[in-house]
């Protein structure tokens, strides 16, 4: 019986009203759907229990009551529930304390999860404690899907980031399905992707990727498993998962021509689920059952798909940046060979007009009657318009291909450099009756840090062009100070003509390469479309702009604004002797190694003219046979040669295979092919200078002069 509850105050007016029947208790208790069972203090027996704790503990109301408090748990719960049992016992209150969660012993050693409110009722003599169960099978359920839940998730996030900082998307893809799989306790993990059949067209499965547990056999490589189309006995598996929808079954459910692919897999179950890629259906991502069936719980069917677009996702931005860095490599392949070619080209065509220009310039040095002064005045206007087409394309193609102009700013006279420009103009000009003004402001500083060759390069080009497309009138240079602040200049250069004009529809393309007003066969003005293209990106190289204003039939003028810096003050240079008395009649030893005749016999007049003795050698290892028995200073090198090319040989002098005292000798690269780097290349060599063919004459002997100060 359960103990007496404490009766109803008889003296309340309302203790009629309120006494229950008799029995009320027993009936009350019986009737509770809630296992109650009433202990003993301190000894823990088991004084009554309700017909729900009966059916709970699985255990009759008979045996229940021959039972201590100890041994309704399983062996390894029973420490826990004495304590429990005892801190409950000697709690001070009738009311319920904190829940507890325990397992109760079973039929057959069943664990029963329970969990468990205490409540103490105190009597005179004795307390009681009441016990109420409830079985918490589901709650224990969710905790654990719920702890699954987290190792997956955790699984997929770790396998992400790592795919992320991944450079080979395929293991990273393979460790991922891998961590899955062990967090999931699959026994196979894959990926298909949609894929265009070859030959048919027709939408089909492509098996990328693929883990399996030990001991279950890899389908990795089966060519069966590629571009399987999904019409025919996988077309309601498209249906779905095209739908959004997850496949999740047994095998044996599954329709015989399907059955047929799997089961070879050993497979009992499967679960698919679709892989969206930037909102489109791109494939899906599945596990396999090989030891037993099992269908999935909605969070594993989610995590998996949100690994599997993840995943798929990533490996698509990973071809999409492989194929950019293919695109990359392609690129930067082609602009090599474009750059290597031009050298070549520039070498083929450079080496013999070097020998044209060269014997030219000494011709008309001789006794020449006037009709043969004017053929030799054309050979050199050609061999120039020539050189200039040439050197056009090189620039173009160092400038827009292979980005390998660099400037080169020195503190520059500007008033000196725009009078050499305008020198060299003043005569074309001239040619054609028009007048080549000028002005500079006098308030621009005299020396500025610049480069000189580049500068005059871009005016000459625009110079050149307001000559070539005018016809009557004047082309003139200003230049301005746009801006100055502290050594911080800005200059303005414009070049106006009074000429052709360019049409307003053309002049947006202007600059662009290759670009002409006139393109027509009867044309009367020469050129290539390069020019205005080079004194743009020149322009731009200098961090400045360039722009003009035409009126068709009246005149253009073309302006280019350029920072620069006003240059510290140095010591005013030593007027250079000419550089031919400096060299005449000197000491220096000069060997030339080159294999072109007529390279060789141009380089042999101009020593003559100089009363210099000069030998020559036809390549690399006779130049280093000759250095072994003879003493030179100054050895001229070319840079293409048979048997053994300039860098070479300049390699092997400096490594001493000529003797100590040649490591040193004063070495100057002279090379045709005008090579973007070949300035660098040659010094990386080892060489002391460069020169570039066609050689002028006056660069040669300022070379020379350089190697015999160095002497001396
Ligand atoms: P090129 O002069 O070799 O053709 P450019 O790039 O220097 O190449 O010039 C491109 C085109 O721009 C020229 O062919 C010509 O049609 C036009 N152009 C350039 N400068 C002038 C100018 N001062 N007056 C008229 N047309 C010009």
């Amino acid at each position: 019986m359960p103990p007496a509850v404490p009766a109803p105050d008889s003296s309340s007016p309302d203790s009629k009203v309120n006494a229950f029947p008799e029995g009320f208790y027993q009936h009350l208790f019986a009737a509770l759907t809630d296992a109650v069972i009433v202990f003993h203090i301190p000894s823990g027996r088991i004084l009554h229990a309700n017909p729900a704790a009966s059916s709970l503990t699985e255990r009759s109301l008979d045996t229940l009551r021959t039972l201590e408090h100890q041994d309704l748990y399983p062996p390894e719960h029973r420490n826990l529930a004495n304590l429990y049992f005892r801190e409950e016992s000697g709690s001070s209150g009738n009311r319920f304390n904190t829940t507890r969660h325990l397992d109760l012993l079973g039929n057959f050693g069943k664990r029963i999860p329970v969990e468990i409110n205490y409540l103490i009722l105190k009597e005179s003599q004795e307390s009681l404690l009441i016990g109420i169960f409830r079985n918490d099978s589901d709650r224990r359920i969710k905790e654990a899907q719920l702890r699954q839940r987290d190792r997956l998730l955790k699984a997929a996030a770790e396998s992400l980031l790592k795919f992320i900082g991944s450079k080979d998307p395929h293991k990273a893809i393979n460790d991922a399905l891998k961590s899955f799989c062990e967090a999931a306790a699959c026994d196979r993990a894959f990926i298909f992707e949609n894929r265009a059949h070859p030959t048919t067209g027709t939408l089909s499965m492509c098996h990328i990727a693929e883990w399996c547990r030990p001991g279950v056999k890899p389908f990795i490589d089966d060519p069966r498993l590629q571009y399987i189309p999904y019409d025919g006995p996988f077309e309601k598996w498209a249906e779905k998962l095209s739908a959004g929808q997850s496949i999740s079954a047994h095998v044996k459910d599954l329709s015989p021509q399907i059955r047929a692919i799997l089961e070879p897999q050993s497979i009992r179950s499967i679960l698919l689920v679709p892989v969206v890629v930037e909102g489109k259906w791109w494939g899906y991502i599945g596990v396999h059952q090989c030891t037993n069936e099992r269908l999935w719980e909605i969070y594993e069917i989610a995590t998996l798909g949100v690994t599997g677009s993840c995943l798929c996702g990533i490996l698509n931005n990973h071809r999409l940046q492989e194929s950019f860095l293919d695109a990359k490599v392609r690129a930067e392949e082609a602009s090599r060979a474009k750059s290597e070619f031009l050298a070549m080209i520039s070498h083929e065509i450079r080496t013999p007009l070097n020998a044209i220009l060269g014997f030219t310039e000494l011709l008309s040095e001789t006794q020449l009657d006037s009709a043969q002064v004017e053929y030799c005045r054309d050979i050199t206007a050609g061999g120039q318009a020539l050189l200039s087409v040439i050197n056009q394309i090189l620039d173009h193609s160092r400038l827009e291909i292979t980005h390998s102009v660099r400037l080169e700013p020195v503190p520059t006279d500007l008033r000196d450099n725009l009078e050499t420009t305008l020198r060299l103009l003043r005569e074309k000009a001239a040619e054609r009756g028009l007048t080549l003004t000028s002005h500079i402001e006098d308030s621009i500083p005299q020396k500025l840090l610049l480069d000189p060759e580049r500068l005059r390069q871009i005016l000459t080009n625009l110079l050149f062009n307001a000559i070539k497309f005018t016809d009557h009138g004047e082309v003139r240079l200003q230049v301005s100070l746009v801006e100055s602040n502290g050594s911080d200049v800005r200059l303005s250069f414009t070049v106006s003509d009074t000429g052709i004009g360019i049409p307003l529809d053309k002049q947006p393309s202007i600059f662009d390469a290759f670009v002409q007003v006139d393109t027509s066969l009867t044309r009367s003005y020469g050129g290539i479309g390069l020019g205005l293209t080079i004194a743009r990106n020149l322009v731009t190289l200098m961090g400045g702009t360039i722009g003009l204003e035409s009126t068709l039939g009246k005149g253009s003028s073309f302006t280019f604004v350029i920072p620069t810096k006003v240059a510290p003050d140095g010591p005013p240079p030593e007027p250079e002797p000419a550089q031919e008395t400096k060299l005449s009649g000197s000491p220096l030893r000069v060997i030339y190694a080159e294999d072109n005749q007529a390279n060789a016999a141009i380089m042999n007049a101009y020593f003559r003219s100089l009363a210099l003795p000069l030998e020559v050698v036809e390549n690399g290892v006779e130049l280093l046979g000759k250095l072994k028995t003879h003493s030179y200073d100054v050895i001229l090198m070319d840079i293409q040669m048979p048997q053994m090319d300039g860098f070479e040989a300049t390699r092997q002098i400096r490594a001493g295979l000529c003797g100590e005292h040649n490591t040193s000798i004063y070495i100057i690269g002279v090379t045709a092919a005008a090579h973007a780097s070949d300035r660098e290349r040659c010094l990386a060599a080892g060489m002391n200078d460069y020169l570039s063919k066609p050689l002028k004459r006056a660069q040669l002997f300022a070379a020379l002069s350089k190697a015999l100060g160095n002497q001396q």
